[in-house]
């Protein structure tokens, strides 16, 4: 096979949204001369839209998980599995636990943002990402009640969105006769709203949802601390759990303003209108990590929107072309599960519920990740024994055997 040379090195860091839409476009269309690497501590990144119904028992671990050395054959790029810990803007490096440095021309963070443990015993609490290790902790916890037939009493810091979807998710999986009246599942939260960014009507049916499936929704509740026992408010109640989960809003990783990046007050990466950092133009950050301008939500479809982008002035700048500024897609339609076969959907105002919603949701969600799993894999572009050679960094060399070279 005749060898590829490249010139340009650009190293993705983490397996976040925008680097699987990013990945998947270069699949179908790469840049001749440039050299993708994707570092990521897990080999498979989950969608995060369909882990509450992986919760519920709709899909399995399998179903809602993207393979990632996969995604990297069908893209001609090297997977390096591990976790960055440091940047060198200047010296165009970064550095990786147990693996050598890697320099990079260009470098992309979609490395997302992980929940905050400001509340007093959080390392207690079970975080909900990463998400393979949270089902592997659930799976645990379901066998332990099922076979053992012990209460549980589980409590969801957090009333977001993802709070919401996933206390009815786990009361929806504990449902059965056999966990009945062992099991009870709390929601608590510091506002009254839930989920805090829908509309009122959205907000109703979730409350609706939430008690036909019996979860006990704690608004103003604000959690103060976290003990062995259970929670303590900021106003001095105690409410006994077995088991407190962490779905609080997100904090940054402090690498990153330890690196010299332009963070913002809350440590997210700065990003211009192109998505590159607004202190190093070489760097580009996409979805939760990055503090765009406008204050737009956060969340998957956001990061996926952001990875096309991305997509687009990466080649644009690789090819020393214009870049396009990122615009924000108006969100027509947001779509709830509630745990079951039911998912409420809002377009603006107006709300509804019902398991049309849900076959709908399903239909998306599936649509999108399939794109990944019928991804083809052209065994011209990498072969699995040269792939091998990629992924296993040599013990000296600070770059890594090409895949393409
Ligand atoms: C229960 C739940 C349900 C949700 N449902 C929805 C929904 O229906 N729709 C929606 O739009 N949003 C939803 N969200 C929000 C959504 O999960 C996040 O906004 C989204 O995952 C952000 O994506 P991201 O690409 O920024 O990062 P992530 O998806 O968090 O991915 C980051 C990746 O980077 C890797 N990484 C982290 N640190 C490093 C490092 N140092 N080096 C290398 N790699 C690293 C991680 O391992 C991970 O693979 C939900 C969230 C939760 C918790």
């Amino acid at each position: 096979m005749q060898k590829q040379t490249h010139s340009q090195d650009v190293v993705l860091i983490g397996g976040g949204h925008g680097h699987l839409e990013l990945l998947r476009r270069w699949a179908r269309q790469p840049v001749r001369g440039a050299r993708l690497t994707l570092v990521s501590p897990q080999a498979q990144s989950g969608y995060s839209p369909m882990v509450p119904g992986m919760i519920a028992g709709h899909y399995a671990h399998a179903d809602i998980h993207i393979d990632l050395p996969r995604l990297c054959r069908a893209a001609g790029a090297r997977f390096v599995q591990a976790c960055a810990h440091h940047i060198d803007p200047q010296a165009k490096r970064v550095s990786l636990l147990g693996q050598p440095d890697l320099s990079f021309d260009y470098l992309s963070l979609a490395v997302g943002a992980s929940p905050c443990y400001r509340i007093p015993g959080s390392e207690l609490a079970i975080p909900i990402k990463p998400i393979g290790q949270f089902y592997r902790y659930w799976e645990q916890l379901r066998e332990q009640v099922y076979r053992k037939h012990q209460p549980l009493k589980l409590g969801i810091i957090g009333g977001g969105a993802g709070g919401c979807e996933l206390a009815m998710a786990l009361s929806s999986a504990l449902e059965e006769p056999v966990y009945s009246g062992r099991v009870e599942i709390h929601l608590l939260q510091s506002g009254k709203k839930t989920p805090a960014d829908y509309p009122l009507l959205a907000r109703r049916l979730a409350a609706r949802e939430m008690a036909r499936l019996n979860v006990k929704h704690h608004p103003h509740w604000r959690v103060a601390e976290i003990t062995a026992r259970g929670v303590y408010s900021d106003e001095g109640q105690f409410l006994a759990l077995d088991r407190a989960l962490l779905c609080t809003e997100s904090s940054a990783p402090p690498w990153l303003s330890q690196s010299g990046l332009a963070v913002d007050e809350a440590g997210f990466v700065q990003v211009d209108d192109y998505l590159r950092s607004c202190s190093h133009p070489h760097i580009f950050a996409v979805g939760d990590v990055a503090s765009a301008p406008g204050d737009r939500p956060k969340s998957a479809t956001e990061s996926r929107n952001q990875g096309a982008t991305l997509f687009e002035n990466l080649c644009a700048t690789l090819q020393t072309q214009r870049l396009q500024p990122y615009r924000p897609r108006r969100q027509w339609q947001r779509l709830l599960s509630c745990g079951g076969t039911h998912a409420i959907a809002a377009w603006g105002g107006i709300a509804a519920v019902g398991p049309a919603l849900w076959r709908l949701k399903d239909y998306l969600d599936r649509r999108y990740i399939n794109q990944f799993h019928q991804l083809p894999v052209p065994t011209s572009r990498v072969t699995e024994s040269e792939f091998a050679t990629a992924s296993a960094p040599d013990q000296h060399g600070e770059k890594i055997p090409s895949a393409v070279d």
